[in-house]
């Protein structure tokens, strides 16, 4: 059976917990639960408590934005998967934004994979290359680099609910998302890295979303890319209706499939 399309919002440093919780409330009005579709939403730590006691778990699964990979000890204002394993599903890991502000590398980035499979939560990882990469055409070697190393210390076996977005990060953050021909190469190129790494299981395997600058205008353009699984969705995804709106428009573009 194919598995669902996947929907992730992105709340990044953003909502208090009041906040949070009234956008849930405002979503869970607006969103229908689709077997076909799996909605997830990824605020800061601080909410997660409260929110996966007041979710509607048909509609909504909850991730964290990243994790420390140890699992406790003096790690002083880290918060380890160890810690999430029994309040997300998932957990989004190599964001460009912890890459770029928290200098995270891909030793690191490879450890949390590691780290969050080994307690239990499915890891969205996030890759993409910048304006500066993408100019200089290398957009392929970071896209491999990036796979690669977070991978690397899985089996094939922690593949089957494997995630991996791609989020071009001179697309984050805008109202541009990248072309669609942009996006099915980038897509085709990451699906052959992990069918170098674990066979054809596995790249058939994982889902591979889209990120950066989802808006509701785009998602059938983008949602049509052979082989894109769903949207990894930042700012639009703060706005109730506008989530919504993509959600209903994943759903659409699932069943125009014959997916739905
Ligand atoms: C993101 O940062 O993951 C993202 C997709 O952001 P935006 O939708 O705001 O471009």
């Amino acid at each position: 059976m194919k598995k669902p399309k996947l929907v992730v919002a992105n709340w990044k440093m953003n909502l208090s917990v009041h906040q949070a919780s009234l956008l849930v409330n405002k979503l869970d009005k607006k969103v229908q639960p689709h077997r076909s579709v799996e909605v997830v939403l990824a605020p800061s730590y601080l909410c997660l408590q409260p929110l996966s006691h007041e979710i509607d778990r048909r509609k909504f699964r909850l991730a964290a934005q990243d994790g420390y990979p140890i699992d406790g000890g003096a790690y002083t204002g880290a918060i380890s998967f160890n810690q999430l394993r029994d309040l997300v599903h998932y957990a989004i890991i190599g964001h460009s934004e912890r890459r770029r502000y928290f200098n995270e590398g891909l030793e690191l980035v490879r450890d949390k994979m590691a780290s969050a499979v080994r307690n239990n939560i499915l890891p969205i990882l996030c890759v993409g290359e910048t304006w500066e990469e993408r100019n200089l055409k290398e957009t392929k070697i970071v896209l491999h680099d990036q796979v690669i190393t977070a991978l690397s210390n899985l089996t094939s076996e922690d593949m089957q609910d494997m995630v991996i977005a791609y989020e071009p990060v001179w697309a984050i953050g805008g109202h541009d998302p990248a072309k669609p021909e942009d996006i099915a190469r980038a897509v085709e190129w990451i699906r052959y890295q992990v069918k170098d790494l674990y066979g054809q299981k596995a790249a058939d395997n994982v889902r591979i979303l889209y990120g950066g600058s989802d808006e509701p205008e785009f998602v059938s353009s983008i949602m049509e890319v052979d082989g894109i699984d769903g949207l990894l969705v930042g700012h639009a995804s703060l706005d109730s209706q506008q989530f919504a709106d993509i959600i209903e428009g994943v759903y659409l573009s699932a069943l125009g499939r014959g997916e739905g």
